[in-house]
């Protein structure tokens, strides 16, 4: 089964074009959104959630045309946004029993059963009768993929899970969702590299609207080889060298920059080149997106 998005467009009232004749083919297993704030994201996570209509386009589920059939889509969808409630004074297991009678597990014995098996999976057992308001940050997110696995979805959106969690919680998060991702399709929208790198054998970076580049990051990361340079510089030779070079990125390496440019040949004395990594990819495109806006405006 495949996510088939072809030619989204959206432009809020306030003139904001949000998504730009956006295609993407999503198969199942873990898909990477990334892009920055503000590059569409949440917009696309939202109208693929029917929570929100497109001004154009088409989107399909397998069999479901899920624009024009949001009930059919809704019953087979998980979704986990940005920010979410939870009414604090509940333990985690009544929350779960609620959100499974909402989803239609309508006998008592099976919502017991199922409540269960995904506060084992989601590691929230233990803590089944705490109260959620005592959660930390990295519970929150798990018992919110717990609700969004219920009824077995064939679609789990994740809209920006890991941020605010601690390296330990993050860990545990990403490792859940891999486990989930296996035979349905996962889309984690971040625009943290490094949980892309680690899960998703599928990836597209998305700026200003428009997708980028989609591929698996191997084959993305392979395209920029001998394209990537790297150099230690002081921090006053920062404005000159991004006037000479594409600067793509900086990093503080022990308290010195160094920076990394995107040129076919060398781009002068001093530079080595380096193997790419997913960042590379990421900073490329971002960075040659804001170019291309600063150009046309
Ligand atoms: P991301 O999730 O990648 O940060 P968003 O989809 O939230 O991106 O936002 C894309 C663009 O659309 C931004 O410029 C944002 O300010 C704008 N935007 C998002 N939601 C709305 C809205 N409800 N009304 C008007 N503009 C919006």
């Amino acid at each position: 089964m495949e996510l088939v998005i072809e030619d989204l467009s959206k432009t809020y009232p306030s003139g904001v074009q949000a998504l730009r004749d956006v295609s993407l083919t999503i198969p199942t297993g873990m898909f990477g959104l990334l892009g920055p704030n503000g590059a569409g994201k949440s917009t696309l996570m939202r109208t693929i959630a029917t929570l929100q209509a497109p001004d154009r386009g088409s989107i399909r589920l397998g069999e479901i045309d899920c624009l024009r059939d949001k009930e059919a889509l809704r019953r087979v969808l998980g979704y986990l946004p940005q920010e979410f409630g939870l009414y604090p004074n509940l333990a985690a297991e009544v929350v779960l029993d609620h959100f499974a009678t909402l989803k239609g597990i309508s006998k008592r014995k099976e919502r017991a059963r199922v409540v269960s098996a995904l506060l084992e999976q989601t590691n929230l057992a233990h803590v089944r009768k705490a109260n959620v308001g005592g959660f930390s940050g990295g519970m929150k997110q798990r018992l919110g993929i717990a609700i969004a696995l219920l009824g077995a979805p064939k679609l789990v959106i994740v809209d920006e899970p890991t941020a605010g969690l601690d390296p330990t919680e993050r860990h545990r998060f990403l490792n859940l969702l891999s486990e989930i991702g296996q035979n349905i399709v996962v889309i984690l929208s971040t625009h943290i590299v490094e949980d892309v790198r680690e899960l998703c054998s599928n990836v597209a970076v998305i700026a200003a609207g428009q997708v980028r580049v989609q591929g698996s990051p191997d084959a993305l990361i392979e395209g920029l080889r001998g394209k990537i340079w790297r150099r230690r510089i002081a921090r006053e030779a920062l404005a000159e060298q991004q006037a000479r070079h594409r600067v793509i990125s900086t990093r503080l390496i022990a308290g010195t920059p160094e920076i990394r440019v995107y040129a076919d040949a060398l781009p002068e004395e001093g530079y080595l080149a380096v193997d790419p990594d997913l960042e590379d990819v990421y900073f490329h495109q971002v960075t040659a997106a804001a170019a291309a806006a600063a150009e046309a405006a």
